[in-house]
């Protein structure tokens, strides 16, 4: 057997916090008897790698080369792997290994290892010294826990935004066992956003997309949406005050939180995905008098995130994209500043292989 089959990987790399990505080469590691060698065929963008990108949140490690919504096929796997087989089509997310002892992750909850998952990138595998690189790259090599299966018979690029942005939204919105009956509002309406939608109105949830943008209504109604409100319109916002169960926020840049407070009817729940860089003030009586909950929630377990991709195969949720090269990936990460993204750009690996 080829032990070495990814040495000298092409790949995409930020190489500081204010200059454009562009090529790099790394190594990728020895195949080890846990692992499975993956040919990465499409890799979404996450906002997060923009953050991470750009040291928004600070201890960014470079050369970084970003992508955790990987799905490929399975090139070579190592001695002792028994879930997956040359050819397989997999999917890698946020994650490529933990502990596996603590007590998180002994209950399925690697993303909240007590000992500190490895990031699928901008972070060193257990370790806690060699560095991890993603998806912008023509392969990686990943423990087979860490390995997901995708549906078969749905496309496999727009499988990839699954692997961060579905998981993201799907997990929170099953912890808080959002379902029919309930009044669900979803905020931000990019690549978790329209995730999050298709699954509150998968789980029989009454969903509104909450936008800045009011010409993503024709498509908010197509995902499942009932309606949009406009968060910029205060006349909307006050029509729906105090009626929402729960709330969503998949919002990318600071905001006035107490707007959405106002939206949840007493006892509701707003639950915080969107990471904005700069700290959240926060209005003590916007929770008091409705006794209402603020709450943050980290992807998924793997777990969870097979079971989500399976509950996509049954319900045939895929994410809306726009595939793009390797070399558009600077002036995509622009227009999802503006918020100008249908709804995630991924990343056709061919445009890096042949190159
Ligand atoms: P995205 O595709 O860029 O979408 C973000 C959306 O937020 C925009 O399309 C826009 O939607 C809305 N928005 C942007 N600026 C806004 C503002 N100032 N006020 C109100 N709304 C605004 O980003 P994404 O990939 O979905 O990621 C969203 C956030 O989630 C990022 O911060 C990312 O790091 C974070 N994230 C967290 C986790 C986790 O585990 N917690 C996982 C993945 C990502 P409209 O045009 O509809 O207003
Ligand atoms: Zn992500």
């Amino acid at each position: 057997m080829n032990k070495k089959p990814f040495l000298n990987t092409k790949a995409y790399a930020a190489f500081n916090a204010a200059n454009p990505l562009g090529p790099y080469q790394l190594e990728r590691r020895t195949l080890g008897s846990h692992d499975v060698a993956i040919v990465i065929d499409y890799c979404g963008i996450c906002h997060t790698d923009i953050h991470q990108v750009r040291n928004e949140w600070g201890g960014s490690l470079y050369p970084m080369v970003p992508g955790h919504e990987i799905v490929g096929h399975v090139q070579e796997v190592g001695a002792d792997v028994t879930g997956f087989h040359p050819g397989d089509r997999v999917g890698i997310g946020v994650m490529v290994d933990a502990c596996r002892s603590c007590s998180s992750c002994a209950e399925g909850l690697e993303q909240y290892c007590e000992n500190g998952f490895s990031p699928t990138y901008n972070g060193t595998e257990q370790d806690k010294k060699r560095l991890t690189y993603g998806g912008y790259a023509e392969h990686i090599i990943v423990k087979e826990h860490f390995v997901l299966h995708l549906p078969t018979h749905l496309p496999l690029p727009s499988l990839a935004p699954l692997l961060c942005a579905g998981i993201t939204t799907y997990s929170p919105l099953r912890h808080w066992k959002v379902g029919a009956g309930q009044k669900v509002g979803i905020v931000g309406l990019g690549g978790l956003g329209h995730m999050g939608i298709q699954f509150a109105h998968a789980l029989g949830a009454h969903t509104y997309a909450i936008t800045t943008s009011p010409h993503k209504k024709a498509d908010a109604l197509k995902l499942g949406a009932e309606d949009i409100i406009v968060s910029k319109d205060p006349s909307a916002m006050a029509q729906h005050a105090n009626s929402f169960d729960f709330i969503l926020s998949t919002i990318s840049a600071p905001y006035d939180l107490s707007a959405y407070l106002n939206l949840l009817k007493r006892d509701g729940t707003i639950v915080i995905v969107g990471a904005p860089n700069k700290p959240t003030e926060l209005g003590i009586f916007d929770l008091i008098p409705g006794r209402k909950t603020i709450a943050g929630s980290l992807v998924g377990g793997i777990q969870e995130t097979q079971e989500m991709l399976d509950f996509c195969g049954a319900h045939n949720i895929t994410a809306e994209i726009e595939l793009i090269s390797i070399q558009e990936v600077n002036e995509a990460f622009e227009r999802m500043l503006k918020s100008d993204v249908h709804y995630r750009f991924v990343i056709d690996m061919a445009s890096l292989r042949n190159t």
